[in-house]
């Protein structure tokens, strides 16, 4: 198995947040829910979450969501609107919704070890059949820093050179 540099290697130096965006073609949205919650990343638990409205889309969407394990109940509590949990500040998510995949590092998130457990899971939901990679970036910011795009690629070959 050919070893992969983290997704966010580049990010490191930024942030806090570091957070990874790609689109697939709309035509693969019905493969990639299937793919996304056909494996469970090593270090994460998946999350059932409800079909909500989505900003981004402006539709509802349904979610394929995974949660870094040590996060899974403090997820599960804001899901609900528990007000007397905390804020979840250093967590690793993953989000799968129509056509988009975003992976968010919180505060850096947990550690490598989990980065690679994304680039993993990411390259095997990517180079799934009649999965279409569109574009992707790798974004830091957050927590009063303005988000900067610290590096975009169209396609899976880009995707892959950028992570060799
Ligand atoms: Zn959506």
């Amino acid at each position: 198995m050919t070893d992969h540099k983290p997704w966010c290697w580049e990010a490191t130096p930024s942030g806090p947040d570091w957070i990874f965006i790609a689109h697939v073609s709309p035509a693969s949205a019905a493969d990639l829910a299937q793919a996304a919650a056909a494996v469970v990343p090593q270090g994460y638990a998946f999350c059932p979450r409800d079909a909500a409205p989505c900003r981004y889309h402006q539709q509802v969407c349904s979610y394929v969501t995974f949660v870094d394990t040590s996060n899974v109940e403090a997820y599960r509590m804001n899901l609900r609107g528990d007000a007397t949990q905390k804020n979840i500040w250093i967590y690793n998510i993953i989000e799968v919704h129509r056509d988009v995949i975003e992976i968010e590092c919180g505060y850096g998130g947990r550690g490598e070890e989990y980065n690679r457990a994304e680039t993993a899971w990411l390259l095997a939901v990517l180079t799934t059949p009649g999965i279409v990679l569109r574009d992707w970036k790798v974004v830091a910011g957050g927590e009063g820093y303005d988000y900067k795009t610290i590096r975009e690629g169209s396609g899976i070959d880009d995707l892959r050179r950028y992570i060799t």
